[in-house]
């Protein structure tokens, strides 16, 4: 799950970060509205954690944007606006749930679980691809009818392809789902997972698109 977490307070979004990334999170971290807009629109996460007190835009407005440029990524708003109008508008405007500050980090953990399990129900959990299909909810690959093991980043890049089959995965979007901004990454790290799921299911599957990444087709 990647999260993109909007928060000016650089001590509280760096606690954050380290919290969810410890809990198995992509987490990527923006302190403005524009910057929050600007990369839903471009590499989507799963999940946004959004501060309504931002320097640059009201978060209500962040979120109404969100919502009207079709996205219905899950929102979880934050804010040390306690009052009930604060929150009432917070879900008016298409928040998923609601955190007032201060809050426990555990449970900001606890309601984005709440979520990922929301969205691992709604989404069809089996997805083919020729003789490959994986299972969404059990992680877990096959290939003809057989199960697969996969490193947990050889499955993202998988899973990331054969949702988006038939269409190319460029290279940044498939390394922006293995590594948060700013993780040291080597430059072939991507190549050797795409070499390793070429092995288990066959050099054909996963074809290359020469300088821009790669793609996976039904046959
Ligand atoms: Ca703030």
């Amino acid at each position: 799950m990647q999260i993109l977490l909007v928060e000016d307070d650089r001590s509280l979004a760096t606690g954050l970060c380290k919290a969810l990334r410890s809990e198995g999170f992509i987490a990527n971290h923006v302190a403005e509205g524009k910057a929050a807009l600007h990369t839903i629109s471009v590499d989507p996460p799963d999940m946004v954690v959004l501060d309504l007190g931002l320097p640059d835009m009201d978060g209500l407005d962040v979120l109404r944007k969100i919502r009207s440029s079709g996205s219905s990524v899950p929102v979880l708003v934050l804010t040390a606006r306690s009052s009930i109008d604060a929150r009432v508008s917070g879900l008016d405007a298409g928040a998923d749930d609601y955190l007032p500050k201060p809050f426990e980090i555990p449970e900001l953990i606890a309601r984005l679980r709440v979520i990922e399990r929301r969205l691992s129900a709604t989404i069809d959990s089996r997805i083919e691809v020729g003789d490959v299909a994986l299972d969404t909810i059990a992680r877990q690959a096959f290939y003809k009818g057989e199960p697969v093991e996969l490193a947990r980043r050889e499955y993202t890049v998988l899973k990331s392809l054969v949702e988006n089959s038939g269409k190319v995965q460029t290279r940044d979007q498939l390394e922006s789902r293995l590594y948060a901004w700013g993780e040291e990454v080597s430059s072939n790290a991507l190549e050797v997972h795409v070499h390793h799921l070429r092995k288990k299911f066959g050099s054909d599957f996963i074809k290359t698109v020469r300088g821009v990444g790669y793609t996976v087709r039904k046959p």
